[in-house]
């Protein structure tokens, strides 16, 4: 299988992390919370997290840090807890820096009309995708590859319940959607989103295993649930350097999202703030 990165990504080809701080710990009673979070907007003053750095492939040869002793060549270390923030990963990303993230597709009436947006406005975007949907759109899929932006897995089937699944079920459904995605693609994803942002110890830990980062979010607008363009709108605008924002191209009628993402992206854009994938 051909491996290569989707453009624009090669900031961070792939990461290995820093610090015993990456050590596994016990799951704080938040780790799964109900599907899209509960708060539109999440405090930006989050704990301090695990570092998640690079990983050393196909290139640089690792700067031995003290720390580094506790890394497994090709594994990652499970983190406690997803990341939230840009400023979480490393190399860091640019200042002034802004991620949209793209769940729930792809999706033939909503995930053109996404890609044309972006395209318009110059933005690239991470797309956490369903193993089962690149199955039935592989043509789509390879649209959003070839456009620059990032790939990502988010399952084979989209479980809500994944943190409550045994280790051999969210295994299948990590594996399923890795070997699809890479597939119809080509990219190896880097990246893991758990449906609904339900993590677990072992949702966490296989993450690691698959040599992926789980990705969270800081910003959401709550678009699933439909609440109207305004208040889309308004969540994602208080999108500010380094936030994660959370939207979605599936899982139903997404024309409140487009719509909202038509002008807070222009907006954010006007802010000094330039769009990244992870
Ligand atoms: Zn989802």
């Amino acid at each position: 299988m051909e491996v290569e990165e989707s453009g624009g990504t090669s900031r961070r080809k792939a990461l290995w992390l820093l610090g015993a701080a990456a050590g596994i710990t016990a799951l704080g009673a938040d780790a799964a919370r109900p599907s899209g979070g509960s708060s539109a907007v999440a405090s930006p003053a989050a704990t301090p997290r695990a570092r998640p750095v690079i990983h050393p492939t196909p290139t640089p040869t690792p700067t031995p840090t003290p720390r580094a002793a506790s890394w497994t060549p090709g594994k990652l270390i499970a983190l406690d807890k997803p990341v939230r923030e840009l400023s979480e990963l490393a190399p860091p990303a640019p200042p002034n820096s802004i991620a949209l993230t793209i769940d729930d597709g792809p999706n033939p009436t909503w995930t053109p009309k996404m890609l044309d947006l972006l395209a318009e406005h110059d933005v690239h975007a991470t797309f956490f995708i369903i193993g089962e949907q690149v199955k039935e759109f592989p043509k789509l899929t390879r649209r959003i590859a070839d456009a620059g932006h990032q790939i990502c897995n988010h399952t084979e089937t989209h479980p809500i319940s994944i943190a409550h699944m045994s280790k051999k079920k969210v295994r299948k459904e990590i594996v399923e959607a890795h070997d699809r995605i890479a597939d119809v693609t080509g990219v190896v994803p880097q990246f893991f989103r758990s449906p609904g942002g339900a993590w677990s110890k072992t949702v966490l830990e296989l993450v690691a295993e698959h040599d992926m980062l789980p990705i969270d979010w800081a910003v959401d607008p709550r678009d699933w649930a439909r609440p109207g363009v305004g208040h889309i709108r308004r969540a994602m605008l208080k999108g500010k350097e380094n936030n994660i924002i959370l939207c979605h191209d599936g899982g139903g009628d997404r024309s409140q999202t487009l719509k909202a993402l038509k002008t807070v992206i222009p907006k954010l854009q006007k802010r000094g703030l330039t769009f990244v994938a992870l």
